[in-house]
């Protein structure tokens, strides 16, 4: 079959890849890079070579097990990495970094402040009681009972039931959240209370030990792609933004801003749920309806070299530095440190700041890059669940990190997902099923 494998992210070449071993693949991308949100930046600085990623930078032991066998197939290798954060609050002029008492206490006058202390305690009290209501003991933690909650409880709505201070969810969960998710801190308390407490408790978060071990890819992520794209490297073609994408009984045409229409024996559509629907010149009621419920939302990014975005009290440094700004209902302020992340070594560290370009020092900016998350609302998860209602219909497939938590798991899962669909033999025993990710399961 001649496939057109539209988006060049981790879920389109790893699923043009698979298909690549049976078929006659093109992929298209609008980018002048194969990658997506695998972009690792090459530049000169302090008289040295750096290769920095500016998107996708970590992954971790633990819940990304297909992710490590594709990086096995590859003979790409890892290295640790730091994984490690902060809060730097405008507002009040707290900061802490939270993976040590040291770190907790870096501002000497945490100790004396009663908030700093509310907070942690509620830290310990969201811990405990998540852990139990994941094992159903709702109503002994003194919760409501089950059937509150389902995916209709927003996180905001747990926690105000469940009388939650303040602090802790302005300097704690919220930070953590919209960090994880890049997301704006009033969208994140909309994210439903049961995906973010399976997602916590997948990835070690409700506990003090017990963390998974966090790496990155060796000499920079696009390592892996340039490896996962070698077989198929000719048919990329970049700087080519699908704008239509038609369905015809007997084959399906596609056009590109200066060309087309081709015609292909089927189509998978590998970009964000709004792309896709949006080069849909004939979508279906299905279709409008299903990926047009899971939003995305765009982040400013920019990689530097301006150490200002990062914590005032140097002790509280880490690789995900949180910052609250002094205005009200901003978007996720955050900044990555690459030196941490990724261990690089330089004068002053190299970051990467979602939503700060106007604080970062001008002649310290590397690149400017702009990114879209998914949004996890209550209709984007029941969006999710009617995946098969779409996927296989009218020689169209769908793969994207949006049909689960938005990592890079999903968008390996969701590509094995597609190879599947098409009969292709995995080329790894494929690992499912480990995380509650309903809107996509591994068919076997
Ligand atoms: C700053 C940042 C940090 C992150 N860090 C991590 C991390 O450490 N670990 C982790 O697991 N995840 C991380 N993520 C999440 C990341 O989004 C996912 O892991 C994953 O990379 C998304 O892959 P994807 O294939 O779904 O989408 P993308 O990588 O976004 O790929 C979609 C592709 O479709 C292309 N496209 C769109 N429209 C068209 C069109 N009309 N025609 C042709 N091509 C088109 C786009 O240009 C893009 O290349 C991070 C994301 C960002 C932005």
């Amino acid at each position: 079959m001649k496939i057109a494998v539209i988006g060049s992210g981790i879920s389109g070449l790893l699923s043009a890849r698979l298909l690549a071993a049976e078929h006659e693949v093109h992929v298209f991308e609008a980018n002048d890079y194969a990658g997506g949100h695998t972009n690792t930046v090459e530049f000169e600085a302090f008289g040295q070579h750096y290769a920095a990623d500016t998107g996708f930078m970590v992954f971790n032991d633990r819940t990304y097990p297909n992710f490590i066998e594709m990086l096995r197939m590859l003979d790409i290798s890892a290295r640790w990495s730091d994984m490690s954060f902060s809060v730097r609050c405008d507002r009040t002029g707290l900061e802490y970094q939270g993976s040590s008492l040291s770190g907790l206490f870096a501002q000497r006058r945490n100790l004396l402040r009663p908030s700093f202390y509310r907070m942690l305690r509620d830290v310990l009290r969201f811990n405990r009681r998540s852990v139990e209501l994941l094992r159903g003991g709702a109503v002994s933690a003194g919760l409501s009972p089950a059937p509150d909650y389902d995916d209709e409880l927003e996180l905001g709505q747990y926690l105000e039931r469940n009388q939650y201070s303040r602090q802790f969810i302005e300097h704690y969960l919220v930070p953590m959240g919209a960090a994880i998710w890049s997301a704006p801190p009033d969208r994140f308390l909309q994210f439903p209370a049961r995906f973010i407490i399976n997602f916590f408790n997948n990835h070690g978060l409700l506990t003090v030990r017990g963390h998974p071990q966090w790496k990155t890819v060796e000499g920079g992520a696009a390592r892996y792609v340039e490896a996962l794209t070698r077989p198929y490297a000719e048919r990329i073609r970049l700087n080519c933004p699908v704008v239509a994408v038609r369905r015809h009984p007997d084959r399906v045409a596609v056009n590109w801003e200066h060309g087309g229409p081709e015609d292909f024996d089927a189509v998978v559509l590998a970009a964000h749920s709004d792309q896709s629907l949006g080069m849909l010149s004939d979508a279906s009621p299905a279709e409008r309806a299903i990926l047009g419920a899971i939003g995305y939302q765009r982040n400013e990014t920019v990689l530097h070299v301006d150490s200002s975005l990062l914590p005032r009290c140097r002790r509280a440094w880490a690789s995900w530095n949180y910052c609250i700004p002094p205005q009200q209902a901003c978007p996720v302020v955050l900044t990555y440190n690459l030196n941490r992340l990724q261990g690089h070594s330089s004068p002053d560290p190299i970051c990467v700041t979602l939503n700060a370009t106007l604080a970062i020092a001008p002649d310290k900016i590397l690149r400017q890059i702009e990114y879209h998350h998914p949004v996890y609302s209550r209709e984007a998860l029941a969006a999710q669940k009617r995946f098969e209602e779409i996927n296989g219909r009218n020689r169209t497939y769908f793969c994207g990190a949006y049909w689960g938590h938005g990592f890079h798991e999903d968008g390996v899962n969701s590509a094995l997902a597609v190879g599947k669909c098409f009969g292709i033999t995995m080329p790894w025993s494929v690992h499912g099923g480990r995380e509650p990710c309903d809107g996509l399961r591994l068919k076997a």
